[in-house]
């Protein structure tokens, strides 16, 4: 893969983001005699836990669904244990998936939220769609960001993307010593406001974009390796599927594409950090974005959002030599309208969405290599995070809007 831009500077250097975050969930208890329903009621009604009760017991043998804040996550569940109630987490990290909801419901005729599968660890796996074409099929743009679950800049620049906050106010410093995940950092406890559904209409750019074409934005590509990330190992990578015969889990998501897969830049070990998987689409996240965009089959531009490096790329990964359309990607696109410095090396990697994407007919297919460039690596400090978000919304409207004016 050529890497082409350097884009945005470094800024400042501060605080390290090597919290833990243990989000809210939601519990699904069992209750089977009216003891057990008493019991529940002492924990749903006592005011220290701070319970939201989606589905309250009915009948006995009929599970009740609480929402659980993650403050309350540890003697909620000491509670369950000591009592001897059953319980399972039905949904953890419920905050990106509220998020994505409330933008949908918050501006319907804009923004609708779209599942398209389940992860391994059975998650479903919503996009945002945003459009104005009303029920007709039109041509169409795929960000997706998450694919690599460390990298969670990238995760929270897509929240951003779709909608950011902008609560007067509140400092970079709160985010921090909020102690949430990058995600949480954008959202923030009232987040309003967000680039896509707020700039519609204010920005003549994004608007005529929208006018012609239909955005999809898939925040979290690795469900289950994100919900990884936050409760057991931050630098997890992979996705969290069982390899049989291996005592490791997971395979590399961006290996697993049918572009070149198995080839120069991956592995056959299970153990690796770009194990390959089994087979092409092995991993039911990837094999679900694939489904999705060779149905709808109107996909003119597809971008992953990616971190360590403040680099663009464009394909291919898996061969040195370039794209047919390499001149078009670099010359006419960006290096005109996005003054960035140039650099050219070769890192090549196989099984890429990317790759896959533009050998599948999506002519304008890109990786985004968000900040930052080593210093903080995987652990970008949050203060960072809008900046970057920023200078990232910038590069895909320069994209976006050479695809809007070149549909092919
Ligand atoms: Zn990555």
């Amino acid at each position: 893969m050529r890497w082409i831009l350097f884009f945005g500077a470094l800024i400042g250097s501060s605080i390290c983001g090597r919290e833990k975050f243990f989000g809210d969930q939601v519990f699904r208890i069992n209750v089977r005699n009216g003891d057990e329903v008493s019991k529940l009621r002492q924990l749903v009604n006592s005011d220290s836990f701070k319970l939201n009760v989606w589905k309250s017991p009915t009948t006995f043998n009929r599970p009740v669904d609480v929402l659980v804040p993650s403050v309350s996550l540890l003697p909620v569940k000491a509670f369950l244990t000591s009592h001897g109630l059953e319980y399972s987490v039905t949904i953890e990290d419920i905050q990106i998936y509220h998020e994505m909801d409330s933008i949908a419901a918050d501006f319907p005729d804009l923004a609708s939220r779209v599942k398209i599968g389940h992860s391994f660890e059975n998650r479903t796996m919503y996009v945002l769609k945003f459009s104005t074409g009303g029920g007709k099929q039109r041509p169409a743009i795929w960000l997706n960001a998450g694919i690599h679950s460390r990298e969670w800049i990238s995760q929270a620049t897509a929240i951003w993307t779709a909608r950011k906050v902008m609560s007067p106010g509140i400092s970079p410093d709160f985010w921090q010593a909020w102690g949430a995940p990058a995600v949480s950092h954008v959202l923030g406890p009232k987040g309003r406001g967000g680039k896509i559904v707020t700039d519609y209409q204010k920005d003549p750019a994004l608007t005529s974009i929208l006018q012609k074409m239909d955005i999809f934005l898939l925040p979290v590509a690795n469900p289950d390796g994100y919900v990884y990330t936050q409760t057991h190992n931050r630098l997890w990578r992979k996705t969290r599927s069982l390899n049989p015969g291996s005592r490791c889990f997971g395979t590399d998501p961006n290996r697993n594409w049918d572009a070149n897969f198995a080839g120069e830049g991956t592995s056959n070990n299970p153990c690796s950090e770009i194990y390959h998987g089994p087979h092409a689409n092995s991993e039911v996240e990837v094999k679900s974005v694939v489904d999705f965009i060779q149905e709808h089959g109107h996909f003119k531009g597809f971008i992953d959002l990616h971190s360590y490096s403040q680099l663009l790329m464009y394909p291919y990964a898996y061969t040195v030599k370039k794209a047919p359309d390499a001149a078009e990607l670099v010359s006419d696109v960006l290096l005109p309208r996005v003054s960035l410095s140039l650099r050219h090396c070769q890192d090549p990697a196989s099984g890429s969405s990317v790759d896959w994407a533009y050998d599948n007919g999506i002519k304008y297919a890109f990786t985004f290599e968000l900040r930052d460039t080593g210093h903080f690596g995987f652990l970008l400090p949050a203060k960072q995070i809008i900046p970057t978000a920023e200078e990232t919304w910038l590069g895909l409207k320069v994209i976006m809007e050479h695809v809007r004016d070149n549909l092919y």
